[in-house]
């Protein structure tokens, strides 16, 4: 169908193209001066003392916590609604995973339930804002500070968010944003960490780079320059290459603009769908800045005769993409075999994912996209109502 409505289309225009066809007429293809200079208009759009190009918001996420000391024995919360990555990484230091629930509004982490989790082990919370929209940070916060506790976010969705007035990844000791290319901010793959801690960025620059201890950049492009280098720990591969900074620096001028289009197209959604029993629009915060990095409904099974798979379904055959965010952790097989996990253990999370959607949603919408998406919505919510 030529008209279909994909759930996602990239936004890159001839900037993003010029840039990286003068990355790679320089020659330079691996990490150089266009990560710098990424990084550093990163750290000023943020406000944060470091940004730490990395090739994916995992490998970001992963890096924090190798780089904080997190390993056999410790626990780290999250949330059983988020993307698996989140959770593969903290498997992957060694630690435990700890879930807690969402609240069933915002799809964030519920407060209360980290508190019932935390044990003698525990080292790090990790909140995920989901589609875009901060979690309570002021109560996040001070739990940690309670007991003594390392803050990293999952800020794939939360580039340009706010909480409180105070950008996301300004003020916790970490935070990992995604430039994958549905999201926001798009660098094909991509990831930026960020934090004010002097020691722990320097760790991660270490780990960022087989565990040698200044990159590639340095050693060849300064002075004097030395085939020498020493490995201080044994490190990862998880450097940007110019190529993707490339892409950042355009999209990030470009972000205000492509956020002010993402407001747009919520908004006239909002407006559509309030007053349809049926669907439920997404519950904003009044003291947040929503990055609207998703647009997610929930459906209302109580008056509907369809479920959620057939609703999207019913979508794909009217030509529209759609997608689900996300499958619960504890449903994956890894994690019901190794955690025992079972339905049933995180009933807000569970309820959500058996209503909601996300429907397409991205700055390249066409206004006659958009209307179309709307009344097809609409036409199946009347159509299915009981
Ligand atoms: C996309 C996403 C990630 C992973 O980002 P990558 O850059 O692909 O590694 C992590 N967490 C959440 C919530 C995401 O949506």
């Amino acid at each position: 169908m030529s008209d279909y409505i994909p759930f996602y289309r990239p936004n890159m225009g001839k900037e993003e193209v010029e840039s990286v066809t003068e990355s790679i007429e320089s020659g330079w293809l691996t990490t150089g001066k266009k990560v710098k200079e990424f990084q550093e208009r990163f750290s000023d759009f943020i406000g944060v003392k470091h940004s730490l190009a990395v090739n994916s918001c995992t490998a970001g996420l992963h890096l924090l916590l190798v780089s904080a000391g997190i390993g056999e024995g410790d626990e780290v919360i999250t949330t059983s609604m988020t993307f698996v990555s989140t959770v593969n990484v903290i498997e992957e230091t060694g630690a435990t995973a700890i879930l807690a629930d969402i609240n069933p509004k915002t799809f964030n982490i519920d407060v209360e339930d980290i508190k019932n989790k935390i044990t003698k082990n525990t080292k790090a919370i990790m909140p995920v804002h989901m589609a875009g929209q901060a979690c309570k940070m002021n109560e996040i916060m001070e739990i940690a500070k309670e007991h003594d506790l390392y803050v990293f976010e999952d800020a794939a969705h939360a580039v340009w968010s706010k909480y409180d007035d105070e950008m996301i990844g300004s003020f916790t000791d970490g935070a990992a944003f995604s430039f994958y290319a549905t999201k926001n901010l798009c660098t094909g793959e991509g990831g930026m960490v960020t934090t004010n801690n002097d020691e722990l960025a320097e760790k991660i620059k270490i780990n960022t780079l087989h565990g040698i201890s200044k990159d590639v950049y340095d050693r060849y492009s300064k002075k004097g320059a030395s085939w020498y280098y020493d490995v201080v720990t044994p490190g990862f591969k998880y450097n940007m290459p110019d190529i993707n900074a490339a892409m950042g620096i355009e999209q990030l001028k470009k972000l205000d603009d492509m956020q002010m289009k993402r407001k747009k197209i919520a908004q006239k959604y909002n407006e559509a769908f309030k007053e349809i029993d049926g669907i439920q629009i997404p519950h904003v915060k009044d003291d947040i800045r929503h990055a609207w990095h998703l647009y997610i409904v929930l459906l209302d099974l109580d008056v509907l005769d369809i479920n959620r798979d057939e609703f999207i379904e019913k979508l794909e055959e009217n030509g529209i993409g759609s997608s689900v965010h996300f499958i619960p952790i504890h449903y994956h097989k890894y994690y019901r075999e190794n955690y025992d996990y079972q339905r049933g253990d995180f009933p807000n999370t569970e309820y959500v994912f058996e209503r909601n959607i996300s429907l397409p949603f991205y700055p390249s919408m066409a206004e006659k996209e958009i209307e179309t998406v709307i009344s097809t919505v609409k036409t199946l919510i009347k159509d299915y109502s009981k």
